[in-house]
């Protein structure tokens, strides 16, 4: 596996692949790699010949400057995973080679932005824009890989994508879990041992809202997920929102069944923040 630190070095190095009539995949990522990671590089492994992981953590989409410095970086550790993976390129670029002068671009992201995490989190997936734009520039990749964990990302880079006129295929991965059902997150290694025995709850909780959707209107089921949580007394919910799994708006009636409704939701567990979602 090539670590490569710079934008040129980059750019020269897939293209010489491209030369050679290599498919790229890309999986942009901000290390702190679990296996959730790992399974989006090992699809994009299968479906690919040359295979880019960027670990990168993108100060322009933290709109909370504590969160920025206490997300947890490790890159041995992602190297070591990268290279068992079988990655033939690890980008792992400083934030200056990245936003050699502050990136100034504002995307006009539509309504799958200005919902949940795009509401809680001012400027966030403006963020997300800048870099995964940055990203397809450098690498100009056949196909990105990215995780269902952070559904409404696939919309707007989707969104982003109408905006740029940059041809990838985006291709969504199903969320990786623990046993015990919690979706792995880099954020996770920021619980204390008591609440990240509490924090599958959140899974658990989602999962039997499940069957009460069968019988309970929108705005009680959105209550009682709530409710059950936020009554443990370990939860606060930020928000849990039942949304159609492409507008990402909300959906009105769940009898019948849209064919496409996800409930996503944030909750802070012992002061992390961890997102989740279930489709209905
Ligand atoms: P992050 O490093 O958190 O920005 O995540 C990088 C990519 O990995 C994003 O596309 C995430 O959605 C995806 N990802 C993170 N956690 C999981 C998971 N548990 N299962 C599947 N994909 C994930």
């Amino acid at each position: 596996m090539e670590i490569i630190r710079t934008v040129s070095e980059l750019r020269n190095r897939v293209s010489r692949g491209r030369e050679k009539g290599q498919t790229i995949g890309l999986v942009p990522t901000m290390g702190a790699l679990h296996e959730g990671h790992i399974s989006l590089v090992s699809r994009a492994r299968k479906e690919n010949d040359l295979v880019v992981v960027s670990t990168f953590v993108n100060p322009t989409q933290f709109n909370n400057k504590t969160d920025l410095v206490t997300y947890p970086r490790n890159e041995q550790a992602d190297v070591e995973k990268l290279e068992k993976a079988g990655v033939d390129i690890a980008f792992i670029p400083s934030v200056e080679e990245v936003y050699p002068e502050p990136d100034t671009r504002v995307f006009d992201l539509g309504p799958v932005a200005q919902v949940m995490e795009g509401k809680m989190r001012p400027g966030h997936f403006n963020g997300v824009a800048q870099i995964v734009s940055k990203l397809f520039d450098f690498v100009n990749p056949d196909r990105a890989y990215f995780g269902e964990k952070d559904f409404q990302q696939i919309a707007v880079i989707k969104s982003m994508l109408h905006l740029t006129g940059q041809k990838v295929e985006i291709v969504p991965c199903p969320i990786k879990r623990h046993p015990d059902g919690l979706a792995m997150s880099s954020r996770n290694q920021l619980l204390d041992a008591e609440h990240r025995a509490m924090a599958p709850q959140i899974h658990k909780t989602l999962e039997e809202s499940r069957e009460k959707a069968k019988t309970l209107p929108v705005q009680e089921l959105r209550s009682w997920v709530k409710e059950s949580l936020e009554k443990t007394g370990n939860f606060q919910v930020e928000y849990y929102e039942i949304v159609d799994g492409d507008t990402m708006q909300p959906v009105d009636q769940l009898h019948p069944l849209p064919e496409n409704a996800v409930g996503c939701i944030t909750v802070h567990c012992g002061g992390v923040r961890l997102i989740d979602n279930i489709r209905y």
